[in-house]
């Protein structure tokens, strides 16, 4: 799969790409993540790229045309039209079940704003999908294409080893996952669960999924509805509710 960044800073994207799987699945050819200085795209003395915004008010604009001339470039070397996402906060909030779609694209380009954001003219012509990292304003879109790169990564086959396997993480199914623990058996007093170490595998299936809808329902209550609990299991969530209730009252 092939990222590529339309951007005002492409070191800060070569820099933050190089390291761990990301890097590894970059050096063995099943990623590849190209960053295109909108800068080389303005054609003017100073290579700039901003503008006052008509109207008036705060701060600096991204002009259309060096962001056009940039996405062509993309869209020449390529031979295709690619889908093109705008980092926005103003954007659909990005989650897993969104990085599973986009990872099945061969060509995924990244629009980063910076100063006040984009000549709305231009975001009209070349943007497929706004997206969010979250309710909160960054200075511009370079840690947001990061966080949205390494998380479609996980999920292009092949990235991950089977050891690392992104199908139980958090949010599969829309349940979190489960606690984990590694040696030593016993820690600062606090023994791992003995399910886990009984070999006993249908138990400690059983045990996961448990911890899982009890985790879920008690940080992140809101992705239960769309979690596939059977009848037994909203039962349990249930008593639960029931139990934090009545020990939220006594405190
Ligand atoms: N004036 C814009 C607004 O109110 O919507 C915010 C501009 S922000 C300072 C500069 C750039 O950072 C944006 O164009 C966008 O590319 C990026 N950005 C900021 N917050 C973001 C977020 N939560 N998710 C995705 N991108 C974000």
């Amino acid at each position: 799969m092939n990222f590529h960044v339309l951007t005002l800073f492409p070191e800060m994207i070569r820099q933050g790409m190089n390291t761990s799987i990301i890097g590894r699945a970059i050096a063995g050819g099943l990623l590849s993540v190209d960053s295109v200085n909108i800068r080389d795209f303005a054609f003017n003395k100073h290579q700039k790229v901003d503008d006052y915004p008509y109207g008036g008010g705060a701060g600096m604009l991204m002009q259309a045309e060096p962001v056009y001339l940039a996405w062509e470039s993309i869209k020449e070397k390529i031979g295709y039209k690619p889908r093109v996402i705008y980092l926005t906060p103003q954007g659909k909030v990005f989650n897993q079940k969104m990085a599973k779609e986009f990872a099945a694209e061969k060509d995924l380009v990244f629009l980063c704003g910076h100063y006040e954001g984009i000549d709305e003219r231009v975001l009209e012509e070349v943007v497929t999908d706004y997206v969010s990292i979250g309710d909160y304003v960054l200075t511009g879109g370079e840690l947001p294409a990061m966080v949205m790169i390494d998380s479609i990564s996980r999920m292009v086959p092949g990235v991950l080893t089977n050891k690392e396997s992104g199908e139980t993480e958090s949010f599969s199914g829309n349940l979190l996952e489960y606690p984990q623990y590694s040696r030593p058996e016993e820690w600062h007093g606090k023994k791992v669960p003995p399910v886990l170490m009984s070999g006993h595998h249908a138990n400690i299936e059983a045990w996961r999924r448990e911890q899982s809808v009890l985790r879920t329902a008690k940080w992140r209550p809101d992705l239960l509805k769309q979690a596939d609990l059977t009848n037994k299991e909203w039962n349990q969530v249930r008593q639960w509710k029931k139990q934090w209730r009545e020990e939220n009252s006594k405190e």
